[in-house]
């Protein structure tokens, strides 16, 4: 085969898998050719381990229910053919799973019985049927095939989607809930090193907070209520003030379960308003479009970057904003999740920033701005 060809061959099936959607019948007949440039040099079949692994967080994290110091976490490596793709799930505890769970699920995964990581669809297809829920569990798989199939393509999924990483966002930096002189210090040592803040409201002194960051810095803030606003009336008020403040959007204002009422303060709002509690999965993102002006996608949330992506689309579609955030994590969720950051409007992706026991090196925060490296797969280095 010639040079030119492989090079068009190859391109044109970064283009077909990176689509995510499916393929029509001609395509598909064109690409079982395309894909057979791997099955003749790579053959073999993927082996999946996995390891518990605690992240430390570096101050206390504290939201509206609870404070913790750590964040349980478990490790996924998918070797194949001599090449290691990574993955993590990472389990807060308010979302349901831990590590017990994730690693049951992961016992229960065959991936052995396939012989070709490229057939992404089928695989993950077949993950999410093993058993329900288990999102986190899920995305792990995802993300260490990302890296597997974007490593043996050479090209990091950025450049797979076919995006520019210069168009990559400024990520926001959380301000955790403190009282007012642990927000202005703590606001203080961050403000030169981001370029947009984010804080958590919803409790009884929203406005001194708001009062406090403002006293120290004009960076732009967004804000996540995280369901706290009690009904319609506080929360289109709050949020007159706030646009008032500089404030740039607002996350999740009510709690999920008052949809009708959300999309009163939605159509009020001069501020963007985006479902996070409100939104799990790709079912969910039609059923919120008129409630919601955006979506918040999260890997943990989603099973993964393959789901993550078709989310970008559909809203897109849709005609909704969207957002990327991630949990507590290390550098190899956050650099996943980043790798579709040049497609969203806010990303929220500090994870890595709040844990003092990293594994990875991947995206990095320059100036305030996510960066993507060049490195294949979801980009990142061990440590
Ligand atoms: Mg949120």
């Amino acid at each position: 085969m010639s040079q030119d060809r492989r090079q068009f061959l190859k391109t044109a099936a970064f283009a077909a898998i990176g689509s995510g959607l499916a393929l029509n019948a001609t395509l598909a007949k064109e690409s079982s050719s395309l894909f057979s440039i791997n099955k003749h040099t790579h053959s073999g079949k993927m082996k999946l381990t996995f390891r518990p692994y605690d992240l430390k967080l570096k101050h206390v994290f504290t939201v509206a229910s609870y404070s913790r110091t750590t964040t349980p976490d478990v490790q996924v490596e998918i070797e194949y053919d001599g090449v290691t793709g990574y993955g993590e799930a990472s389990m807060p505890p308010y979302l349901g799973e831990s590590v017990d769970s994730v690693m049951t699920f992961l016992k229960k995964v065959n991936i052995e019985q396939f012989s070709d990581p490229f057939q992404l669809e089928d695989i993950l297809a077949y993950v999410d049927g093993v058993m329900p829920g288990n999102t986190a569990a899920k995305a792990s798989v995802d993300i260490a095939l990302h890296d597997l199939v974007g490593k043996l393509l050479g090209a990091p999924w950025y450049k797979i989607w076919g995006l520019d990483k210069e168009k990559a966002p400024s990520t926001t930096f959380t301000i955790g809930i403190d009282t007012a002189e642990v927000v202005k210090e703590k606001t203080l040592e961050v403000a030169g090193k981001f370029n947009i803040l984010k804080v958590k409201l919803g409790r009884e002194n929203d406005k001194e907070i708001i009062n406090a960051i403002r006293s120290v810095t004009q960076l732009p803030i967004a804000v996540d209520a995280n369901q706290g606003w009690k009904d319609k009336y506080q929360a289109l008020d709050m949020i007159l003030w706030l646009k008032e403040q500089g404030i740039v959007m607002v996350e999740q204002p009510m709690s999920k379960t008052q949809l009708d009422d959300i999309a009163w303060v939605t159509q009020q709002s001069p501020l963007p308003i985006f479902a996070d509690e409100s939104l799990q999965r790709l079912g969910d993102v039609a059923k919120l479009k008129g409630a919601f002006t955006g979506i918040n996608i999260k890997l943990m949330k989603c099973t993964g970057m393959r789901e993550a992506w078709k989310m970008v689309t559909l809203g897109r579609a849709l005609g909704m904003r969207i957002m990327v955030g991630c949990m507590t994590e290390t550098s190899c969720a956050v650099s996943a999740a980043a790798q579709f950051s040049p497609a969203v409007d806010f990303a929220d992706l500090d994870g890595n920033l709040l844990i003092s026991n990293d594994l990875f090196k991947g995206m990095e925060v320059v100036k305030g701005k996510i960066t993507l490296n060049d490195l294949p797969g979801i980009g990142i280095q061990k440590l």
